[in-house]
Order: structure tokens, then sequence, then C-alpha cells
């Protein structure tokens, strides 16, 4: 840990670090949403989504490093055991048990839907009190965003190829 460097946060140095360990347990949790998504989507478009899965995937866990970083500068430690990932989580697991495209589009819209939420709240809590974190979770947030859009977009173009072939 850097003394001057957690010194300088204006705010509860150890809430913070409890926030930033719930969204390392959704990274987590989105990560292998998206890979194992990847292995068992199903359906028309699947070429194009297991490409735009597996590309997510690496994102949520580059995340996942961008916040344990953070977490240890700030001499906290990252959540140790996937155990803690469940108990800690703000957006929560959605199994891709129906394999088809348009569920799994939809599972991980809602995903990063709540994962949108969750960065706008922390960006609003670190913007006075921490830029170093506030200018992490605004690049998160900024994939988030984007990856929603990418998900809707495929969305569209499932559903309007499906609708031409009525
Ligand atoms: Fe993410
Ligand atoms: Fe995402
Ligand atoms: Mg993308």
């Amino acid at each position: 840990m850097g003394q001057k460097g957690r010194s300088i946060v204006k705010m509860d140095v150890d809430e913070l670090i409890n926030l930033l360990n719930k969204a390392l347990s959704d990274e987590w949790l989105a990560y292998y949403q998206y890979w194992i998504g990847a292995k068992v989507v199903k359906g028309p478009m699947k070429d194009a989504v297991i490409a735009e899965l597996t590309l997510h995937a690496t994102e949520e866990l580059s995340h996942a490093e961008l916040l344990a970083t953070r977490i240890i500068q700030l001499g906290g430690t990252p959540v140790l055991s996937p155990e803690e990932w469940h108990k800690l989580t703000n957006c929560g697991y959605d199994a891709p048990a129906d394999g088809y495209v348009e569920v799994i589009l939809d599972q991980n819209i809602k995903g990063e839907q709540c994962a949108i939420k969750v960065y706008s709240e922390l960006l609003d809590i670190t913007r006075v009190g921490d830029p170093v974190t506030y200018n992490i979770i605004l690049q998160i947030l900024s994939d988030e965003v984007e990856h929603e859009e990418d998900l809707s977009s495929l969305k569209e173009d499932l559903e309007l190829m499906l609708e031409r072939r009525r």
C-alpha cells in the first residue's frame, strides 16, 4: 500500500474498498457468464454472437484486473475466494440454461444494465473524494455502455432477420 496514495483519498477508504470488492465480484461473474455463454449459445447469427460474447468476457476480466489493482493500492484485500462472489455481487449471475441466442442476449443485456447502474453510482460516490478511483470507474462504465449497445444491436439484427423470414 502507498501511504501517501491512500492518504489523499477524501472518503471512507474501508467503505470504498468494500464497494470495489462488490464490483470485483460482479466482474468475475460477468466474465464467466459471457465465457460459458459463448460455449453453449445456439441459433441464428451464432458466429457473430460468439465473437461478441468472447470479446466481452475478456473485457470483463480486464475490469476485474483494474479493480483488484486499485483495491491493493488502497491497502485492501481483493476477494480471495469464489464463494464470496455470490455474497458480495450487486448484479448476480444468470446461468445460460437455455442457449438460444435471444435468451443469452437478453440475460447479458440485463447484466450490462445492472453494471451501468452500479458504476454510475460509484462514479457519483468517488467524484469528489477519490479522483484516481473515479478515473478507473469512468473507463469501466464506458465499456459497459458499449457492451449494452453491442448486445442490443445484435438483438435488433436478429429480430430484423426473423421478421423478414416470415
Ligand atoms: Fe465489466
Ligand atoms: Fe460489460
Ligand atoms: Mg463489444
